[in-house]
C-alpha cells in the first residue's frame, strides 16, 4: 500500500446466510448428496491407496460396500436422532460401538482430506445438541472427537427399537449402493470426457510452453477446455508452486457455474480444493484451495490489500478478448508483477492470458512478443440465414423462430438464443411456454432454460444437464453463453443481433441495447457447429450485418465511466494516468471528467491524490456513489436506513413482478408501499423493512409480487456491507426512524448529488444540473404517477436509463439547500 498504510487483509467474509437456506427445506436431500460426494471421494482414496497392497480388487468394493453400510446406519441413527429431539423423546437409541470407531476413522480421513464443510459444521452442531440431550440421562459423554454418544445402559437395538422396519432399511441400503454407483459411474466419464477436449491432445506441448515462459498467449475456439483444464494442468503439474491459482472470468455467473464443474471433475467439494470468489459471495477456504475462479473485478480488488498479489503462483486471465475494464486493466498491472515475480525468483508468478480466436495477436503484442499457443479446435459447417426485411420486434421474432425450428427441425439438436437482458428473457421464456402448453402433445416436449446474471446457482445448474430423448432443450441467454459457458448439444443458434452495455454520452453513462459487433455475430455463430453442421438465424439483414454493425466491439474502457477505477488505479499508486500502459486507452476526456467527479465527491484532493474518505469508498465493493452516501449516513445518523436502501437499489429492476393474469392485484400490492413524499428510495426500504417484520417470509413475497431472490441478495449484500461498516470506521447501528426521511435523503445526496434534475417550464421534463441533458421520470418510478400538478421541482436519481428517451431510473424529491450543504463544491459549479 502507498504511504504504508496498513489495511485489513483478506476479502469480505464468506456470507453469513446463503442461497442455500432456500434450499433448507431438503435437507435430507442435500445431505444424502453431500454423502454420495463423499463416498465418492472416499472411493478414489480407497482405490489409489490400496490398490497396491490389495492384490484383489475385490477387496476395495467390499470396503466400499462396508462404508456405505455405515454409512447408513449413521444415516439413520441421525434421523432417529433428530426424531428424537424433535418430539424430546428420552427413549434411547443404539449405534454399534464398532461401527462408530469404523465410521470416525473414515470420517477423520476425509476431514484430513478436505478440510472442515459445512456438512460437518452441521454434523457437530447436531452432535453438539445430541450430546446436550444425553448428558441429561448419562455421565458418559464424550470429549474430543466423538460424533455420536451412546449409552450402554440403554441399548436398545436398532431395528426392534426404532420402528424402522427391516425391510425398508434393506431398500434404503438398495438406493443408497445404487446411488453410490451412479456417482462413481458419472465420475468416470466425467474423467473421459475431460480427456475428449481439444486441449488435451496438446497437454504436454501446452505444459512445456508454460514452463518455458512466463507469459503465455492461449488461444482456442470456445469450449475446447482453456477455463476448465488449463488451471488444473497447472495443478497436476505442480507449476504454481504450491501456490493458489487464480482464474478470473468477467461474468459472476461464469465464475461461479465453472468453478462448479472443475470442482465436479476433480471430485472435489465446492469451496475446497476448487472455489471461487465473486462480490458479496466468497466461497473458498483459505490455505485449502488451490483452484480460484473469481471475477476480473475481485482479483483487482484483491491487489488493493496484496499489490503483489502473494498467494497466488498463477494467474489466468480469462476471456481477455472481452476486455472489459478489470481484465484490460489487471492486464497492465500483470505485466508489471510478471517483471517483479520473473521466473528466476523466489516466487515466480505465471501469467495465462486466454483469449477466444479474436484479439489473441493484440495480446501477444502487447506483452511484447509473448508467445501464443493455439489449440485447433473441431468445429463443423454452421449455415447462416438472414432475415428478408429488419424486424421490428426482435422479441417476437425470436420466439416465432424457435418455435419453427422447434416443429420443422428433427431431434436431437438443442436451440440457443441470444437475446439482450433478463426482462427479455423472462419475456421470451414465459411466452415459449405458453405456446408449448397451447399444443400439448403435438410438439415434443420443449425444455426452456433462461440464463443471465443474476439467476441463483442451481437454476443456472439446469442448462447444462443433458436433454432426455425425445426433447429438445432451447437455452435463452444473454451474451454470456457467447463465450464463458460452453453448452453441449446446441445445433441451432438464434441471434438477435443486440446485447446490452454500457455506454457513456456527455459524461453520462447508461446502460443500453445496441447492436453487436461482426466478430461477436461470428463467435455466436459458431456455438451451433459444436456438435454436428449446425444453423445460425440471425434475425436482422444481411446489409445490416455487413454495413451497420462494427467489425469488432469497442473495449468497455472506451465506453464506460471509469470513475471506479481512475479511484482504484490512485490508490494503487498510479499518479499519471495519462501515461499508464493501457492496452487500450480511455479518451483523455473520459480519465479527466472521472478525476473531477471524484474530486466532487471528495475522493481525490485537488492534487489528484486520495484522499482519507477515497480510501474508505475503495474498501466498498460498490460505486463510489453508493459507498459515498454509506459513509456519509455516519453523519446523518442513519447508517440502517441506508445500509437498506443501497442494497435494495441493485435490485431494484427485478423487484417487483406482474404476472400476466393478475396485473391489477400486483399494482394494488405495490401502491401499499408506495411512498410518495420519500420517493422510489422510500418506497424500497419500505419493501424491505416489511419484508423483514414479515420473517423474511418466501408466502409474504408471493402475495405481494416481490420477488423472493431480489430481497434475499439484498438482504445478504445488506450484511456484507454492514460487516464491512467497521473496516471504513462508520458505526453500523445509528438508525433515525424510517419517518426521517430528510436524513436519509440527504445522506444518499451526498452520494448521488451529481445525478440530480430540475423541473422545466413544460412541468413534464427535468434536465440534469450537470450536463444540462433533458430527461424524464421513468415510468416505474413511484413519482411518475404523480399528477402533473404535483411533479417535485428538483429530484436526486440513481441512473439514467436509455431507450428512446433519456430516463431517470430510483427518483427522490430533493431540496436545493440541500445540495449546497452536502456538496458545496458542486452546487457552486452547478449554481
Ligand atoms: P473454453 O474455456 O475453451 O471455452 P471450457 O473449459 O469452458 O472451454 O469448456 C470445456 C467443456 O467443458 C465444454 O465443452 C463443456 O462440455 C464442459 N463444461 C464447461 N462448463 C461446464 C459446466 N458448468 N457444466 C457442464 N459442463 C461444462
Ligand atoms: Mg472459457
Amino acid at each position: 500500500q502507498k504511504n504504508g498504510t496498513k489495511k485489513h487483509t483478506g476479502s469480505l467474509e464468506p456470507p453469513k446466510v446463503n442461497f442455500d437456506d432456500v434450499r433448507l427445506k431438503s435437507r435430507q436431500d442435500y445431505l444424502r448428496k453431500r454423502e454420495i460426494e463423499r463416498v465418492a471421494l472416499l472411493a478414489k482414496q480407497v482405490e489409489e491407496e490400496e490398490r497396491e497392497e490389495a492384490q484383489n480388487p475385490d477387496l476395495t468394493i467390499k470396503e466400499l460396500e462396508e462404508f456405505a453400510a455405515n454409512r447408513n446406519l449413521l444415516k439413520l441413527a441421525r434421523d432417529r436422532l433428530q426424531a428424537r429431539d424433535n418430539a424430546e423423546d428420552r427413549d434411547g437409541f443404539y449405534m454399534d460401538a464398532d461401527n462408530i470407531t469404523k465410521t470416525e476413522t473414515l470420517n477423520k480421513r476425509i476431514k484430513e482430506r478436505e478440510g472442515v464443510h459445512d456438512l460437518q459444521l452441521w454434523e457437530e452442531e447436531q452432535t453438539k445438541r445430541a450430546k446436550a440431550t444425553a448428558g441429561l440421562r448419562t455421565e458418559r459423554v464424550q470429549e474430543g472427537d466423538y460424533e455420536y454418544v451412546f449409552d450402554e445402559a440403554s441399548k436398545v437395538s436398532f431395528l426392534d427399537g426404532g420402528g424402522i422396519p427391516a425391510s425398508q432399511q434393506t431398500k434404503e441400503l438398495q438406493a443408497f449402493k445404487e446411488q453410490l454407483e451412479a456417482a462413481i459411474s458419472a465420475e468416470t466419464s466425467l474423467q473421459e470426457g475431460r480427456k475428449k477436449l481439444p486441449l488435451y491432445a496438446m497437454r504436454e506441448e501446452m505444459v512445456q510452453a508454460m514452463r518455458d515462459y512466463q507469459i503465455l498467449i492461449v488461444s482456442s475456439e470456445t469450449g475446447s477446455g482453456k477455463t476448465t483444464q488449463i488451471p488444473q494442468y497447472i495443478l497436476e503439474e505442480n507449476l504454481a508452486g504450491g501456490l493458489t491459482i487464480a482464474c478470473t472470468q468477467p461474468r459472476r455467473v461464469a465464475a461461479m457455474s465453472v468453478a462448479a464443474r472443475v470442482a465436479e471433475e476433480r471430485g472435489a467439494r465446492l469451496g475446497g480444493e476448487v472455489g471461487y470468489s465473486v462480490r458479496f459471495e466468497n466461497k473458498t477456504t483459505p490455505g485449502v484451495t488451490k483452484i480460484k475462479f473469481l471475477t476480473d473485478g475481485m482479483l483487482l480488488r484483491e491487489l488493493q490489500d496484496d499489490p503483489t498479489l502473494s498467494q497466488y503462483g498463477a494467474v489466468m486471465l480469462d476471456e481477455a478478448h472481452e476486455r472489459t475494464i478489470s481484465t484490460d486493466v489487471l492486464g497492465v498491472l500483470l505485466k508489471d508483477l510478471a517483471r517483479a515475480r520473473g521466473l528466476e525468483t523466489e516466487q515466480p508468478l505465471r501469467i495465462i492470458i486466454s483469449s477466444a480466436t479474436m484479439n489473441a495477436d493484440k495480446f501477444s503484442q502487447y506483452y511484447d512478443g509473448a508467445p501464443l499457443f493455439f489449440v485447433p479446435g473441431r468445429t463443423f459447417a454452421v449455415n447462416t440465414l438472414f432475415t428478408q426485411n429488419p424486424e421490428a420486434n426482435y422479441l417476437q421474432a425470436a420466439i416465432t423462430t424457435v418455435m419453427q425450428t422447434h416443429i420443422s427441425q428433427p431431434l436431437p439438436g438443442d436451440i440457443l438464443v441470444f437475446l439482450t437482458g433478463q426482462q427479455d428473457i423472462d419475456e421470451a421464456c414465459e411466452e415459449l411456454e405458453a405456446t408449448c402448453k397451447k399444443l400439448g402433445n403435438r410438439v415434443a416436449p420443449l425444455i426452456i432454460c433462461p440464463i443471465y446474471a443474476t439467476l441463483p446457482s442451481e437454476v443456472q445448474a439446469k442448462i447444462f444437464e443433458p436433454t432426455p430423448k425425445g426433447c429438445r432443450k432451447v437455452v435463452v441467454s444473454t451474451n454470456i453463453a457467447e463465450t464463458s459457458l460452453t453448452i453441449d448439444g446446441i445445433v441451432f443458434v438464434v441471434d438477435c443481433g443486440l446485447e446490452k452495455s454500457n455506454s457513456v454520452s456527455n459524461g453520462i453513462s447508461s446502460l443500453q441495447t445496441q447492436p453487436i459487433s461482426r466478430a461477436s455475430a461470428v463467435q455466436r455463430a459458431g456455438r451451433a457447429g459444436r456438435v454436428r453442421d449446425g444453423i445460425c438465424m440471425r434475425l436482422y439483414t444481411e446489409y445490416a450485418y455487413s454495413h451497420e454493425l462494427e467489425e469488432e466491439p469497442i473495449p468497455e474502457i472506451q465506453r464506460s465511466n471509469v470513475e471506479s477505477l481512475v479511484l482504484q488505479l490512485k490508490s494503487l499508486g498510479v499518479d499519471n494516468l495519462l501515461d499508464f500502459d493501457f492496452i487500450d486507452a480511455p479518451s483523455a476526456e473520459s480519465l479527466m471528467g472521472a478525476l473531477e467527479s471524484l474530486y466532487l465527491l471528495g475522493a481525490l484532493n485537488s492534487q489528484g491524490e486520495v484522499t482519507r474518505l477515497g480510501r474508505k469508498i475503495v474498501e466498498v465493493p460498490s460505486s463510489p456513489q453508493l459507498a459515498a452516501a454509506l459513509i456519509a449516513s455516519a453523519n446523518f445518523g442513519c447508517t440502517q436506513e441506508v445500509l437498506t436502501i443501497v442494497s435494495m437499489l441493485e435490485e431494484s429492476a427485478s423487484l417487483f413482478y406482474r404476472p400476466k393474469d393478475q396485473k391489477v392485484h400486483a399494482d394494488s400490492a405495490r401502491q401499499r408501499f408506495t411512498h410518495k413524499e420519500g420517493g422510489d428510495h422510500l418506497t424500497l426500504m419500505q419493501v424491505y423493512n416489511t419484508w423483514v417484520e414479515a420473517d423474511y417470509s418466501i408466502t409474504w413475497c408471493k402475495e405481494n409480487f416481490v420477488q423472493y431472490r431480489s430481497l434475499q441478495r439484498a438482504r445478504l449484500v445488506r450484511e456484507q456491507l454492514e460487516a464491512l461498516c467497521e473496516r471504513i470506521e462508520i458505526p453500523p447501528e445509528t438508525t433515525c426512524g424510517a419517518g426521517d426521511y430528510d436524513k436519509i435523503l440527504k445522506a444518499l445526496l451526498s452520494g448521488f448529488f451529481a445525478n440530480t434534475a430540475t423541473l422545466t417550464r413544460d412541468g413534464r421534463h427535468y434536465r440534469t444540473l450537470s450536463g444540462k441533458i433533458q430527461t424524464r421520470i421513468h415510468p416505474s418510478s413511484v413519482l411518475a404517477a404523480n399528477d402533473q400538478a404535483y411533479l417535485p421541482k428538483l429530484v436526486m436519481y440513481s441512473e439514467l436509463r436509455v431507450t428512446s428517451e433519456e430516463w431517470m431510473s430510483n427518483v427522490a424529491p430533493i431540496e436545493a439547500s440541500w445540495i449546497g450543504e452536502v456538496a458545496p463544491h458542486f452546487w457552486k459549479k452547478a449554481k
